[in-house]
């Protein structure tokens, strides 16, 4: 895939009701989006697969939600306001704003893709005898630029450990990383900058307090996690699990709902005793890929990326990252957050956070698997994979969202196929009775060829269309959205044949 099927989807996105701008008529708000009509279908159904999969597939994990604007000190302690920070670098020639980090890492997948071209290279012209490690071991070309690439790698993890903004502007001059705009390397210095969206809350004149708009759902499950003990007679260990808004005021907002300034996340902290977490980690981490995995995208999409740099709170943490249309990029992070911020609460409220285990018969600081995934980084990735432009016999051509059934937003389209007679009538009659398990459309217009255009742009799994014989024989076509076949069947046989493929139940029993 490319930068050209993106610039599609995008496109895509908008003109079927998936995804606007904000503030459109007004010239839009950078990285800032709105959800349509499709597109909020889409989103509360990834939603609830998520949720479905915490809270009822695991007795021991529990949800809440937790307000946006919590007390400033919450922040204090759990260290956003003083490491939440990016390290920005200007270029003054374009005047643009990159994350130095992040034209480094741009580097190091540059090297990785010249090594796996000349990889796939050799495969090709030496076919079954084709030996990759041995290749790998042994090909000059590829020593060279793996040599390069761990040398840069070592120096910028170090750099990123300690912090060292100069050492990472020394790596982007000596890798001679150009600016993709100016092409020049006309570099400022590196600095820091925080993330975190500020406002007042009360009145001027009492002497406002500054709130953050959180940067994390996260700090809203640490702070009640003795409230859901207890209230919940939870025994560690156990989850909780939460869904919400996050605001990051993100350096470089680009990529379209890949990283916005506000955005959603599902988060689930699970709590376990010390010393257990690294066992936990590997767990939820096997536990969350089966679960990306069983939408069907193609195994092949994902794959875990380690972290170089651990976040100042972890002792283990990966990525889970998945094929976008412009490379392999995080969607979901998974974290062992040792006791940090429960501790660090602890010390910053002076209130205890700890949990009295029966069993050990001793109280201590839980430790902390945590998973966090973007909704909207989700959501791209479905469309991503769904998106598919297919040429079709006689020259025609179709663009269909093969989107998982259960995620669909519309899950039948009900047709009839002339305006009169008594059919749109029957539609109705079909619609009324099924609405209540799926969400419906009725469509009257054009041809049923365009019709079913439109329903395979935005990925309806199932057209039933009614014509003179349903008033006779009470039966319809329905036809298949991927395979585009059609069969005649009883309306009362409708329920179950959707049913069976939209089931969110079915699809969860896949993990
Ligand atoms: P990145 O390195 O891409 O900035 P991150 O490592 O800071 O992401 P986390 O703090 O681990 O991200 O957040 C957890 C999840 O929240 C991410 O995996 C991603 O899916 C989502 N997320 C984070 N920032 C954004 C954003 N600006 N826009 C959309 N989703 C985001």
């Amino acid at each position: 895939m490319s930068e050209d099927v993106f610039k599609k989807i995008v496109s895509h996105c908008k003109e079927y009701g998936f995804v606007f701008q904000s503030s459109e008529i007004y010239d839009g708000l950078s990285a800032v989006y709105d959800y349509g009509q499709m597109g909020v279908e889409l989103k509360n159904n990834i939603k609830k697969y998520w949720w479905d999969s915490m809270v009822l597939l695991h007795e021991n994990v529990v949800g809440i939600d937790s307000a946006i604007f919590m007390h400033p000190t919450i922040w204090k302690a759990s260290g956003h306001v003083d490491a939440f920070n990016d390290p920005l670098i200007d270029n003054k020639d374009s005047k643009k704003r990159y994350r130095a980090d992040v034209l480094i890492e741009e580097y190091m997948a540059k090297i990785d893709d010249k090594i796996n071209k000349e990889v796939e290279k050799a495969a090709k012209r030496f076919g079954d005898s084709f030996d990759e490690a041995m290749f790998r071991q042994t090909n000059p070309r590829i020593l060279e630029n793996q040599a390069k690439r761990d040398e840069v790698h070592t120096r910028f993890a170090k750099a990123l450990n300690e912090n060292n903004l100069e050492e990472l502007r020394q790596i982007i001059i000596d890798c001679e990383i150009v600016d993709p705009i100016s092409g020049t390397r006309n570099w400022t210095d590196v600095r820091q900058f925080n993330l975190m969206f500020a406002t007042e809350m009360g009145s001027t004149a009492d002497g406002a307090m500054k709130v953050y708009l959180r940067p994390e759902t996260a700090q809203g499950i640490f702070v009640n996690f003795l409230n859901v003990q207890k209230t919940g007679r939870m025994k560690i260990p156990f989850g909780i699990a939460q869904i919400g808004k996050a605001f990051r005021n993100e350096i470089v907002a680009r990529q379209f709902i890949f990283r916005m300034r506000e955005f959603e996340q599902m988060e689930m902290q699970f709590f376990v005793r010390p010393g257990e977490e690294l066992e936990w980690f590997a767990k939820w981490k096997e536990t969350r890929m089966k679960w990306h995995k069983a939408l069907g995208y193609g195994d092949h999409k994902y794959r875990f990326h380690d972290h170089d740099k651990l976040a100042h709170y972890a002792n283990a943490a990966t990525d889970i990252e998945f094929e976008m249309p412009f490379g392999f990029k995080e969607v979901e992070g998974i974290h062992s957050r040792t006791d940090f911020d429960l501790s660090s609460h602890e010390q910053y409220s002076g209130k205890k956070l700890q949990y009295f285990d029966p069993e050990l018969n001793k109280s201590y600081t839980p430790y902390v698997i945590e998973t966090s995934i973007g909704v909207d980084r989700m959501f791209l990735s479905t469309m991503s994979a769904a998106y598919c432009e297919e040429e079709l016999e006689g020259g025609e051509s179709r663009v269909v969202l093969k989107l998982p059934a259960a995620l669909a937003p519309i899950k039948l389209a009900v047709l009839p196929l002339i305006k009169k007679d008594g059919l749109p009538e029957k539609a109705q009659e079909i619609i009324d009775n099924l609405k209540f398990d799926f969400k419906c459309q009725y469509d009257e217009k054009d041809s049923i060829g365009k019709r079913y255009r439109r329903q395979d742009a935005i990925g309806t799994p199932y057209c039933v269309t009614v014509d003179h014989q349903s008033l006779e024989d009470n039966t319809v076509t329905i036809r298949y959205r991927d395979t585009m076949e059609q069969e005649r069947v009883a309306i009362d046989k409708l329920a179950d044949i959707i049913a069976d493929k939209v089931s969110m139940k079915n699809l969860l029993k896949t993990i």
